[in-house]
């Protein structure tokens, strides 16, 4: 049994080394960087996405108010011709009061107008604004689109650099595997999924894993009947180290 025990130690360690290979490889400075750019890509897509939508709106928002100027352009000349009109008129005839009313009228067209072109100089600056930033934009996605290809090239690089070494741990762990009891790898596999190490080494009179004291109970049947025992707080497989 502890001869068996001794074998699944030698198969977590194994399990351990290529682990943290492959932790190595896949989070180098390259690939954090790669994962950086790739952010900074999204980020400024997003944004351009939204830069876009605005200014269809103010470009809808100005053409809304171009053709209100229009209107209002068209109600002015024929107010103008309507004065000219009276203009031949000889006044003693008409009422004084229309045409006040009628010249009041157009300055009011007027000012309007004002207010309308003043409101599309606005919307330009702000739509030059919007211009300005989807080039900075678009600039800000090719490089980060040129660094990501870059980065993703180097990173290939790396991985394949890495591919021995990976094929001797992954060797060494099917190695390791062999001569395990499968009842007892099916206990190490179900224990690995909420525990990285499933195997703790007994230290005195404690589970190493989680430095719980165990009871004498369990001792006894670990080291003097040899049982497979479990730590009764973590669940990991105890392993009495034989000296
Ligand atoms: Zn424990």
């Amino acid at each position: 049994m502890s001869n068996n025990l001794k074998v699944l130690w030698e198969y977590q360690a194994a399990e351990n080394a290529l682990e943290s290979y492959e932790r190595t490889l896949v989070n180098t400075e390259t690939r954090k960087r790669l994962v950086h750019q790739q952010q900074v890509y999204k980020n400024n897509q997003q944004k351009l996405k939204q830069l876009e939508q605005e200014s269809v709106l103010l470009q809808n928002k100005m053409s809304e108010i171009a053709s209100q100027i229009e209107i209002l352009q068209k109600q002015m000349s024929e107010k103008k011709d309507e004065i000219s009109e009276v203009s031949g008129y000889d006044l003693e005839d008409m009422f004084l009061d229309d045409v006040r009313e009628m010249i009041k009228e157009c300055e009011s067209i007027k000012a309007s107008v004002e207010v309308n072109k003043r409101k599309i100089v606005d919307i330009m600056h702000r739509l030059e604004k919007s211009e300005t930033e989807i080039k900075e934009t678009l600039v800000k996605m090719s490089n980060a689109k040129k660094q990501f290809d870059v980065l993703k090239e180097q990173h290939a690089k790396e991985v394949a650099a890495g591919k021995d070494d990976l094929d001797k741990l992954r060797a060494n762990v099917t190695r390791a595997a062999k001569g395990i009891d499968p009842e007892l790898m099916e206990r190490y596999k179900s224990i690995k999924q909420h525990r990285p190490n499933p195997m703790a080494k007994l230290v005195g009179d404690r589970c190493e894993g989680c430095k719980m004291q165990l009871p004498s109970g369990v001792l006894q049947s670990l080291k003097v009947e040899g049982n497979i025992v479990e730590c009764e707080n973590c669940g990991r497989i105890l392993y009495v180290v034989e000296d």
